[in-house]
């Protein structure tokens, strides 16, 4: 079993339904196990057996259902390719295309009122107009012939069964004005996904494409993915970083508000981390490359973007179901229509009224629109789903080391007991921390070289998750943590006092015996407090602090923000309080910093992980990203979850009584066949405008 994926480009893609129609061809070949169809990044991903199927199959079985599957250039990136692809839209045009057929809307509609058309079909000789039908509904037959040897059937079938009524009962010009709206429909679909994919191709235009490198003592201009991993490149003021890495030579300031949405620069020089696609505002950088590609931070921005479509909200897949169930139901209409009342033209505009095109449509411009909105301002969404679910949110958890706190803990106090001076008991607890990657281990390491120390090389080393380290030095057994690690043995006196202050206290033990206490403090995120209210107006009914450090600790942190909290819980533990609420019908949301909580981050119904920039396991636990250590982005994401699932239930409900109103009126008789066509087009065109609200948010 040779087991591969691949991903490739597949052009053409105007509608829900034409993912389907690719989905399918691939489907079909033997040996491909799996496929994804992406609308908006215009891509396939397919698990395939390559011993059975390759790629240049894979990409005919596109282009015979009718869709384009190019072949990417040699080193040259399929997201690049794509966008240079199609020509972008901007909003004057829109304005344009506004008017243009706003006029033709009119003209059509008075033209019936005063039976102009039935002069022109009475006047002009009917082989012309035949003519005139077929010209424009040559490449909608083509489509719809397609799609009927595949055993499918479109919008555009029903339609064009409504073209063939009209032409048989010899309305011609009903036949043409059908077509024509047909068409516009096309357009306006087409144009909607643009704009749609103009959120993932905004944030790929922004990714950067060349690297001064330097070989050999000399600086060389390459293609970024010819940067090799460890090797060194310029950057020059104002230019782009090409890379992931960190700066070896060099000072300026780096504007990071590409990648974060952080506005100020940040001054950089030798061992400061960069990013790609940040800029170099004053001063340059030589940097060496850590990650390249699609392997830095930005590139994984852009494929978690692009892969947005992957988790689809309930609404979309009712959208997707609405479809499916929507084209049958309609021609049961049709049929009763014709049937129960013999009248070819009312049975023509059922057919032609119906409209499932705009809703398929709707919901992924309205989710990828809010989606791209947010990765432009350092909010990443993984998919519409997350918007759903933090629309409906009920209770936030919030980790307290790293996420509340800034993570930069301070040892304020060394108190230590019988006979060992406060200066062994810290070189001890410095040694035993020496490999921990803890922030308040770096804390016990920054106090103990600030007294000149130097660390003790332990024999042995074991991090306790959650609770603190265990270490072997110079044959004796030192532990530093929580109270968890004294064994329910007493608290030394002075304990009691610090951690009333809020403080975190940092226990050691020798061979057993309690030594002494170190104590921590670390500062609140400035903006915590504003934003806790911001989601408290946004109804989170339930905010919680869950910690591993002490309930004294955990309180005085916790009351005066006005939130609950539950200390001395270990990873698991916090994992377990987030299944606890869920199994109460709550929809939770935990914040974390990602390390030690990627579990509970990946439990709970939203995990958003904080300053995420650089950091692996977080990026890929949690299902919300923040690339910027900014508390404010977290009601942000709700407010963006509330403005976009409104957008999203406007539009399936007013599609929905559209519908019910315009099938109603045509089964009547009511709606002529012209004033059909008319009315099936604006659906799509107020989803449209509605959906596009969502594109200009700030
Ligand atoms: P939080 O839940 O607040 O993010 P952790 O779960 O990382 O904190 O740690 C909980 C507690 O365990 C800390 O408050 C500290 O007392 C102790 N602890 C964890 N790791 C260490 C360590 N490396 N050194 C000392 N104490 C530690
Ligand atoms: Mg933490």
């Amino acid at each position: 079993m040779s087991q591969t994926r691949s991903e490739l480009a597949v052009l053409g893609m105007d509608c829900a339904e034409c993912t389907l129609h690719v989905r399918q061809a691939i489907a079909a070949l033997p040996g491909v196990r799996g496929v994804e169809v992406f609308l908006a990044a215009e891509k396939a991903v397919v698990d395939y057996d390559a011993a059975q199927v390759d790629l240049p199959a894979i990409r005919k079985a596109v282009q015979s259902a009718g869709y384009q599957a190019p072949a990417a250039g040699a080193g040259e990136d399929v997201s690049e390719s794509l966008a240079q692809t199609s020509a972008r839209f901007g909003r004057a045009v829109l304005w344009v295309l506004g008017l243009v057929f706003g006029a033709v809307l009119l003209v059509v509609v008075a033209g019936e009122w005063l039976g102009l058309f039935e002069a022109v079909t009475a006047r002009v000789p009917w082989p012309i107009g035949w003519l005139i039908v077929f010209v424009g509904w040559v490449p909608v037959l083509r489509n719809v012939i397609a799609a009927a040897r595949r055993g499918q059937a479109t919008a555009h079938t029903l339609m064009s069964l409504g073209v063939l009524a009209a032409l048989v009962v010899g309305e011609w010009t009903t036949a043409a004005i059908v077509v024509f709206f047909m068409r516009v429909g096309d357009y306006v679909e087409h144009f909607t996904a643009e704009r749609a994919r103009r959120a993932v191709k905004d944030l790929t235009a922004l990714a950067p494409k060349q690297a001064r490198v330097l070989r050999d003592g000399v600086e060389a201009m390459v293609a970024v993915d010819q940067v090799a991993v460890g090797e060194v490149v310029v950057v020059r003021p104002g230019e782009q970083i090409p890379v992931d890495g960190v700066a070896v030579e060099g000072s300026a300031m780096v504007d990071q508000a590409t990648l974060t949405g952080e506005p100020l620069p940040a001054e950089a020089g030798p061992g400061t981390r960069v990013f790609a696609a940040t800029l170099v505002r004053l001063g340059s950088l030589r940097v060496r490359a850590e990650q390249v590609g699609r392997d830095t931070t930005f590139g994984r921005v852009i494929r978690m973007v692009e892969d947005a479509e992957r988790h689809r909200a309930d609404v979309q897949r009712l959208a997707d179901r609405f479809s499916a169930y929507f084209l049958p139901f309609v021609g049961l209409i049709a049929l009763l229509t014709f049937v129960l009342r013999r009248d070819p033209l009312a049975t023509a505009a059922v057919l032609v009224v119906a409209c499932s095109c705009a809703i398929a449509l709707a919901t992924p411009i309205a989710v990828l629109a809010s989606i791209g909105a947010g990765a432009k301002r350092g909010l990443l969404v993984k998919g519409g789903k997350y918007l759903e679910l933090l629309d409906r949110a009920d209770v936030l958890l919030i980790d307290k080391t790293g996420t509340l706190t800034l993570g930069q803990p301070q040892i304020t106090d060394v108190v230590s007991l019988d006979g060992m001076t406060p200066d062994t008991l810290l070189a001890l607890a410095a040694g035993a921390e020496r490999y921990s990657e803890h922030p308040l281990a770096e804390a016990v390491r920054r106090a103990s070289q600030a007294h000149g120390q130097e660390l003790a090389a332990p024999s042995h080393f074991e991090a306790l998750p959650g609770f603190g380290v265990r270490a072997q030095i110079d044959g004796r057994q030192v532990t530093v943590g929580s109270r968890r690690i004294l064994a329910g043995g007493p608290l030394p006196a002075q304990a009691q006092g610090l951690e009333a202050d809020g403080k975190t206290l940092l226990y050691v033990t020798v061979d057993g015996q309690p030594q002494g206490v170190l104590a921590a403090t670390d500062t609140i995120r400035p903006e915590v407090p504003a934003a806790l209210a911001a989601l408290r107006g946004l109804g989170i009914e339930r905010i919680e602090l869950l910690t591993g450090d002490n309930p004294r600790t955990a309180a005085a942190l916790a009351e005066p923000l006005g939130v609950a909290y539950q200390a001395e819980l270990l990873p698991a533990d916090k994992l377990e309080v987030v299944r606890r609420y869920q199994a109460q019908g709550k929809t939770v949301v935990m914040v974390g910093d990602g390390v030690n909580d990627a579990p509970a981050l990946a439990q709970a119904d939203v995990g958003i992980a904080m300053g995420a920039a650089g950091s692996d396991i977080a990026a890929e636990a949690a299902h919300v990203v923040l690339l910027r250590d900014d508390w404010a982005l977290v009601p942000e994401a709700l407010r963006i979850a509330r403005r976009t699932m409104r957008v999203v239930r406007t539009n399936i409900g007013y599609t929905l009584v559209y519908n019910l109103v315009g099938l109603t009126a045509a089964a009547l008789g009511w709606l002529s066949p012209v004033f059909a066509a008319v009315a099936q087009s604006i659906p799509d065109l107020i989803i449209l405008a509605n959906s596009s609200r969502l594109l200009r948010q700030k």
